[in-house]
């Protein structure tokens, strides 16, 4: 266990039967880049059992936070869905991931387009000041199956505005898109759909997606990510990393076991 360091959690919230976030402390030395992730878990049988996951807190805060699916039969979370105040956490030591700033080439508009889970990134990166220097506007697009599923991205979006030093750095140009698929909401329906479409851009007053002034962040499950790359390669978005900065970036929320 040697590259893993052990946290305390602080606190844990139970958002839905199948999402939940926690806290815990962080070391001073652990440096991140807004969007990526890293390796955390819980030993089991005396080994560590460890997962991929996003830090959806800034790089910036003194505490580290998680946002996690509770998978019923899932090795890791079956467990970490009873972690409490106090408990330990192991948390690896070398945060990675491609949704990074560098990763993309200068624009006017930040797209950052998620579905379930994958908002973890975004929290983090929205609460960024230094992406409110680069974008004239950033759009948070949230794609869940039911109301219920938003209301963690919906208590974050809700609080910048009122944080006394962010809120007036995001001023107006935070723009949130939460849509869900299977109940009636005042969204409705796939976010591939809704880019496509250019329901999200319009109702921001916001011209359709181009590359020569959109950058997106996509972070979704398998089918999302298909969809959407065939889209952005579609309306000519060339995909980025760091060593090519691009017109958009992927990460998965997760893989297909
Ligand atoms: C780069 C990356 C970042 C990730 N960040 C996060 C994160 O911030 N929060 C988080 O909850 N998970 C995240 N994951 C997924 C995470 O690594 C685990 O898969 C998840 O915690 C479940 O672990 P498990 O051992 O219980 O089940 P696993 O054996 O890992 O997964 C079992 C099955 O559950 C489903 N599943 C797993 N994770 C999810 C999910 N997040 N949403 C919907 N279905 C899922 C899949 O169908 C998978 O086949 C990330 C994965 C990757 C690759």
């Amino acid at each position: 266990m040697a590259a893993l360091v052990t946290q305390r959690v602080i606190d844990v919230h139970h958002w839905t039967d199948r999402l939940f976030s926690f806290r815990t402390t962080r070391d001073q030395g652990f440096r991140f880049e807004n969007g990526q992730f890293v390796m955390i878990g819980l030993p089991v049988d005396g080994k560590p059992l460890l997962r991929a996951y996003s830090m959806a807190s800034s790089n910036y805060e003194d505490t580290l936070e998680f946002f996690s699916i509770k998978v019923p039969d899932g090795p890791l979370t079956s467990r970490l869905a009873h972690i409490k105040e106090g408990d330990e956490i192991l948390v690896g030591h070398k945060p990675t991931g491609t949704l990074v700033q560098d990763a993309l080439l200068p624009g006017k508009r930040l797209y950052l387009v998620s579905t379930g889970t994958g908002i973890a990134p975004f929290v983090s990166i929205i609460k960024d000041p230094s992406v409110y220097e680069r974008y004239e506007h950033v759009v948070l697009v949230h794609g869940c199956r039911k109301i219920e599923d938003l209301a963690y991205g919906e208590k974050i979006v809700e609080a910048l505005p009122k944080d006394e030093i962010l809120g007036e750095i995001i001023g107006e140009k935070l723009f949130y898109y939460p849509t869900v698929t299977r109940e009636p909401f005042e969204n409705k329906g796939r976010v591939t759909d809704l880019l496509s479409s250019g329901e999200i851009s319009g109702s921001f007053g916001l011209p359709q997606l181009d590359p020569d002034n959109d950058r997106v962040m996509i972070c979704g499950g398998p089918a999302m990510l298909d969809d959407m790359v065939a889209m952005m390669e579609e309306i000519g978005f060339d995909e980025g990393a760091v060593s090519r900065p691009g017109q958009y970036v992927i990460e998965k929320a997760f893989v297909e076991r």
